[in-house]
């Protein structure tokens, strides 16, 4: 049987990455220690940050404020993100969503 992630671990992630959110506009440096701490738990539990995976530049760490700190471009099925802190780009597939 596989063990099922820990509740109150996805509850603190969560949490960090609203923070980050919260943060990201005035004090951008905390935002980064946020999602530090959100990947550091995420790492330390073995849990993939896959529901957050767009949502923070895996270089420099900041969260995705889009318009403010990043450009995000559609074109062609794909989704590329420019992180405007360090320059850098992220690109991924266009996944339909399965929420409802
Ligand atoms: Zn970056």
């Amino acid at each position: 049987m596989r063990k099922k992630p820990d509740k109150l671990v996805l509850e603190n992630i969560k949490k960090l990455f609203l923070l980050a959110k919260k943060e990201v506009r005035e004090r951008p440096w905390l935002a980064k220690r946020y999602v530090a701490d959100a990947r550091k738990i995420a790492k330390r539990q073995n849990l993939s940050l896959k529901k957050y995976r767009r949502k923070f530049c895996r270089k420099c760490g900041i969260y995705f404020v889009p318009g403010e700190n990043c450009r995000v471009r559609i074109s062609k099925g794909k989704i590329s993100i420019k992180c405007l802190y360090c320059n850098n780009y992220v690109r991924y597939k266009f996944e339909k969503s399965k929420r409802r």
